[in-house]
Parts: C-alpha cells; structure tokens; sequence
C-alpha cells in the first residue's frame, strides 16, 4: 500500500486536491462556508442518505482505527500519565485540518492538533519546509494550537497517489518540559521564557524517522529525558497505525468515496450539534461568572513580576439562537499578566469542544463540525487572548477549568428551561491539588514528575441524583487516579495513604460528589521542590439552584517531621489529614508545620520525610440543602463523606444514635430544626431592592480589597461593552471608572 502512495514524489508540484496548493485549499473551503453555511457546500449528504451502511462503515472504520492506535500506542509509552491515566488520543483530519473523527482519551487536543494544521497551511509549509509522504511534524506552542507546554503534538500528512488526503495526530501530556522548575506545568515565572522547550510546528523527522538531531535537543533540554523519546516514538507509532486504516479503507471505498465522506462527516457534525442545541435548550442569553484567586504578594518563591494578590474574571455568556447556534463570550475578562495561567485561543476553543463532547453532543460522531455550529468570543488583550505572544502558558489550566464551570452551570439553566431535567448537571469542581515537582530523585538521577491522580475529583450533582465520588476530570472523561505504587515508582515520595475527603462535597438537596486526600512522605531523595496548587481564598465552581460549592484548598505540610522515630519506635504514624479541625498529622507527628489556607503555592523546598498532604476537590450541589433527604445524610455521616457536626447547620438534620457507631436521622427533630432555620432565614432576609442598594454604595465608594478593585478596573478598560453593563447593573454614573 505505501508503494503505491509514494508513486508521485509530492515534493514537486502543489500537494492539494485537483491541483490546488494546501493554502488555496483551505482559503477556499472557508469562503465556501462563509457564502452556503455548510461545510464544503454540502446542502445534501449523498452517501449518508443514498448509502447509509456504507457511511456507517467506513465512519466506523475510522473511529476503530483511532481507537486501536491508542490502546497500541499506550502500550509502548513508558510514561506513568501516558500508560497509566491514558493521557493520549488520536484524531484523524482533513487536509484543510478538520477534524473528521478522533480516539477515546484526552479529547480536548482534537481541536488543538486542527489549529496546528492550519498554522502550517496558512505560513506555507507546503514550500518551506515542505509537506511529504513520511514527515514527521511536533508542535506544543500553545499560541499556535495547544493548550499548554506539557501537551506535545505529533502531526503527520497522509498522501494518496502524490494528493494530500489528510493528517494524522496524536498528542500526549509530558512528565517535564524543561521549564524554570520542575514538573510539566511549572509556574511562579513571568513569561514564556522560563516556559521550557518550545517546538513550533517543526519539522523534526523525515521518511517515518525522527532526526536524530531533534531527538537530541529534546534530550538535552527536559528532565524525563526517556519518558519525552518514548513519547515521541508512542505517538508517532499511532499516527501511522491511523494512516495504514486510511490506506485500508481506501482500499476498500476507493478514494473518490473516502474524499466525499470526510467532508459529509464534518458536515452532518455541525448539523448534529446544532440538532442538539435546538432539541435540548432554550434560546435566550445566560451569563455565568467565575473568579480565581492567585495569592502570592508574599510567596518569595515566584518571580518579582507575579508576587502580588491579582483575581481572574470570567465573566462567560452563553447565547443560544432560535436557529440552533451556539455562541460562548468572555467580553469583560480581565488582562493577561506576568504568571502561567494566560489562555492562548487555541486552549479556550479546545476547551469548549471537550465540554461540548461531554454535554450537548455526547454522540458517537464526534469532530470539528462543532466548530462550525458554534462561536467563541475572547476579548483580545485579555487573559484569554492575550495581545503579548510571550506570555506564559504552563499552566493555562488553572484559568481555564473554572472559566468554562460557568458553561455547565448555564447549560443547566438551559436545560431546565426546556424540561430536559435529567441532562442537569451542578458542573465540575477544578482539578486540584496539582501534585508536582521534582529534583534528584530516589534513583539519583535529576528528576521531575506530575501525579495525576487530579484526574479524579468528585461530580457535580445532577437534577436528581448525587454527585459520584473521586473519579473524573472536566478534560478528561475517563477519569483514573493511576495506581500508588506506580506513582511511588516514578516520584521520590511515599503515600502513607490515600482515601476520601470528609466534607468535599458541595452541599445541596442532591450533593456533589466525595473529594479525595493523599498523605504523601517525601523518600530517599536529598530534597526536592514541591508545588501546592488550587485556588486561595475563592470558590471557583459555584453550586446551582441554590447549591453550594465543594471545597476549597487547604495546605498541611510538616518539615524535619519525626516519622523516623515514630518508625523505629514502631508507633502509630498519620495515614491522612482527615478532619482538619482535629487533624491526625498534628495528633500523630511532629516537626515544623505548615498549616493554613493558602494552597496556591510556587515551588517550595521539601526534605526527606517531610510530609504533603493533596487534598482533591468535591463536585458543587445542586438545590436547597434543606431540602435533602434526611436519611441520605445520615448515610453521608456514616460514610465519611461528611462530618458529623455539619449536620445540622448545613442540612438541618438532627442525628441520633443507630448502634454500631452509626446515626440516624431524627424525622420529627429535623422537621422542627429545618422549620426554625427557614423561619431564621426569613428574619435575615432582606428585599432584593434594598440589598442592591446597599451594595451599590459600596460600589460608588469602591470598598473592595486591592485585587478585586484592580480585577475590575482590568475588565472595564479592556471592554467599554462590560464597562456599560457594570454601571447599568449598579445605576452608576456614566463616568463611574475605577
Ligand atoms: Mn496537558
């Protein structure tokens, strides 16, 4: 099959389809859709109507492949995030770089990888550096398509008979990038420059080899050194088991059919997505803002530019139109600035995609025609489109994940008011603690390591039915915390223990879901750097209808601890944090603690058999907490998902004694409980008027703390359209700035 690929040397002539080069290709594609609105024109699909097994096969086909490449590739990977928690996927693309079918995994880079391919169109690779049968091309610059540093690109061309019919991808998630501090999404510099190993949409292999040169800069530039080759190797293996069934199904269609289904499946994913918007939702505009905190004025480990207290606003707005589009709008974010958590376009287009995958358009033909259903509006100079193109993006995630909770949580109103109840979700709660760092580890060699146990926190709860406990991330559907003992392989840190977090859960008449702790020792090793990362002081995922968030982080760390002499005196040792109130670390060991609320941390030193504890979130509740059902909290209480004492104050249920330790609810003592703490409710009520008044002198006065002040001074210069709705919500006077 590859002889009869490689019978025209593509490297002579334009690679397109009928003659065209990639670029009028894909200029011409996009006008086609700007002037018909369909992909390609297609008004009609011929094969999916004329021929609908034949669609359904070869889509099939496809999908198998993808999924086939994946499972081979994670077999060859030798890295614990690629092997173990299936940080990888694999799409398949039109020349133009649509999307036309993708992979299990994380699905978030299908949309990346396409604007990559395009970046590549659009500067001309076809004439420098070329574009050929058996290139190999890398890319992780998030300003070009990607949504941080640590996500590495493979992308490769698939040629038919000298004509470019498509692009093979595959992306992984990178131990280290060789950034300033160790682990793959470093933070606490100022800006691209302490990013680590940028690669551009290069050209870093020719005839199905990587150059050996590239391999090299690689190696010489990151921490897991093996981890980053076998990678490369692991992706590169699947995009060619993806272009072998490209070759397979041409073989057995013929490549005039294979031309017209990947434009017919972009086109039906478009109309399917737009089905969905008008089956599922009501038209109208929904506004969900989130905010996130970054408290480092006095964290000495971060970079003189980013020590200061600074807010995110993401003030989102969703459109659905009576036609079926879906719009989503950041207009009012605030500016980029000197940290790791500025959103490249790219990220936030990736983003919508890997929600939409998981909300309205959970079908089995997933690809890019949702980005032709929908639009993304990203205020240029913000964080989220930033007009500085060396901004750091490490860890764009720490912005991203509660920015689009607003997208759920308005999907949730969207979902009620059309009746389609049971879609309701309270959306997710942020994946943190992020456990990351590195130094010489416990096979003294230089190290760096992410644990991705994160990919597990509780859900949010949905309409009618509880949140389900430590097992997804909102980037990757198919959740896994990896096993500890491969963790404790490739870190220098052991875990005393690992269990679920009493009172993580957002409260609500239905809850999220149970968060998750770690206890974790540092282990032969002369020391190391720690990160402890989740918000400060702020929720960032709101509950809805009257729910609460989960939540938030916490930090209890112990240096120079005793657990030596607890073990060679063969004493008890703390296995978790537990109830931070009557905390087991401060009850079984000693030593120098750290214990407050400030888990938004840069890299901090950490010697052996010093303690860190990874508290994981619980998903936000949905609905009035004293509306649960009093028998369910009792379960909660005698399951350790909730504190015994929180009860009564937040559900209103009484408690009392069921034998064997465990409690019961009261029904008539809880009905009584519940109807004062409604009636005191009612006491402290105050009329909506009245409170907006109230606030609004705080406003005129601009009585906020110094973060939240500059967080909105930020919006309203970047946005006058913001600025208006700020002082038309608070009747401010037209010149009212702060
Ligand atoms: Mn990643």
């Amino acid at each position: 099959m590859l002889d009869k690929t490689t019978k025209t040397d593509s490297r002579i002539g334009p690679i397109g389809w009928e003659g065209q080069t990639l670029k009028e290709m894909l200029e011409r594609s996009e006008a086609i859709f700007d002037r018909t609105g369909h992909y390609q024109g297609l008004k009609d699909l011929p094969i999916r109507t004329g021929k609908p097994i034949l669609y359904e096969k070869i889509f099939s086909h496809l999908r198998g492949g993808l999924v086939n490449a994946r499972s081979t590739a994670l077999n060859i990977s030798a890295s614990p995030i690629v092997k173990e928690i299936g940080e990888l996927s694999f799409a398949l693309y039109t020349p133009e770089g649509e999307s036309v079918a993708l992979s299990t995994g994380i699905i978030v880079h299908v949309h990346t990888m396409s604007d990559a391919i395009k970046y590549m169109i659009r500067n001309n690779y076809e004439k420098n550096p070329g574009i050929a049968e058996g290139f190999i091309f890398c890319n992780n610059n998030s300003m070009i398509g990607d949504v941080h540093t640590a996500d590495v690109h493979t992308l490769i061309p698939i040629f038919w008979e000298g004509e470019l019919i498509g692009w093979a991808g595959g992306v992984t998630h990178e131990i280290d990038v060789g950034g300033i501090a160790p682990g793959s999404m470093c933070y606490g510099h100022a800006d691209r420059y302490g990013d680590g190993l940028l690669i551009s949409a290069e050209l870093v292999g020719t005839d199905d080899v990587f150059h050996e040169d590239y391999l090299q800069r690689c190696r010489d530039n990151v921490r897991a050194e093996m981890y980053w080759v076998l990678d490369e190797k692991t992706r590169l293996t699947g995009c060619q088991l993806v272009r072998d069934q490209v070759f397979r199904t041409i073989e057995e269609v013929g490549i005039h059919t294979y031309k017209s289904f990947i434009s017919e499946a972009v086109e039906e994913g478009r109309r399917t997505l737009i089905g969905r918007v008008r089956q599922l939702t009501f038209p109208g505009e929904y506004e969900a803002p989130t905010f996130i905190d970054i408290p480092w004025s006095k964290d000495e480990t971060v970079h003189a530019l980013a020590r200061k207290d600074s807010m995110m606003h993401a003030p989102l707005r969703m459109k659905v139109s009576g036609d079926g589009h879906l719009s989503l709008s950041f207009d009012g974010a605030n500016q980029w600035d000197y940290h790791s958590f500025n959103c490249s376009p790219s990220a936030m287009q990736g983003a919508m995609w890997v929600q939409l995958t998981q909300t309205l358009w959970n079908s089995d033909k997933i690809n890019d025609g949702a980005y032709f259903a929908s639009t993304l509006e990203l205020p240029y100079g913000s964080w989220c489109n930033p007009d500085f193109d060396k901004v750091s993006t490490t860890l764009t995630w720490f912005f991203l994940i509660p920015a689009f909770t607003g997208f759920i949580r308005s999907l949730a109103r969207a979902y009620f008011a059309r009746g389609y109840l049971e879609e309701i979700s309270a959306s997710y709660p942020c994946t943190w603690n992020l456990t990351q760092g590195g130094g010489v580890n416990h096979f003294g060699q230089p190290s760096a390591f992410t644990n991705f146990e994160q990919s597990c926190q509780g859900t949010g709860a949905q309409y009618a039915k509880d949140g389900e406990a430590s097992c997804a991330a909102m980037w990757n559907p198919e959740g896994d915390m990896g096993e500890i003992e491969t963790w404790e392989h490739l870190e220098p840190l052991l875990y005393l223990g690992r269990g679920l977090k009493a009172n993580s859960s957002g409260p609500g008449r239905y809850r999220g879901g149970c968060g998750s702790e770690a206890l974790r020792m540092v282990f032969k090793t002369p020391g190391l750097v720690l990160f402890s990362c989740g918000e400060g002081q702020v929720f960032s995922s709101a509950g809805v209808f009257g729910g609460y968030p989960g939540n938030s982080g916490y930090r209890h760390n112990v240096h120079d601890s005793n657990i030596p002499e607890l073990a060679a005196a063969k004493k008890p040792y703390p296995v978790l944090d537990g109830d931070p109130e009557n905390s087991s670390i401060s009850a079984l060991a000693s030593g120098r603690e750290v214990f407050d609320e400030n888990q938004m941390t840069g890299p901090h030193a950490f010697a052996e058999y010093d303690l860190y504890t990874a508290v994981q979130r619980g998903g936000p509740g949905l609905g009035d907490p004293l509306e649960r059902d009093a028998d369910s909290v009792a379960k909660d209480v005698n399951g350790g998902e909730l504190l015994e004492r929180y009860a009564r104050p937040i559900y209103g249920v009484v408690l009392v004694a069921a034998g064997d330790g465990k409690a019961k609810a009261d029904k008539t003592a809880t009905a009584n409980e519940r109807q004062a703490m409604r009636k005191k409710r009612l006491e402290r009520a105050v009329d909506a008027r009245d409170y907006v008044a109230a606030q609004r002198g705080r406003v005129l006065e601009k009585d906020f703390i110094a973060p939240v002040r500059a967080m909105y001074a930020s919006s309203m210069k970047l946005s006058d359209r913001w600025a208006g709705h700020f002082r038309t919500f608070w009747s401010l006077p037209d010149d009212f700035a702060f």
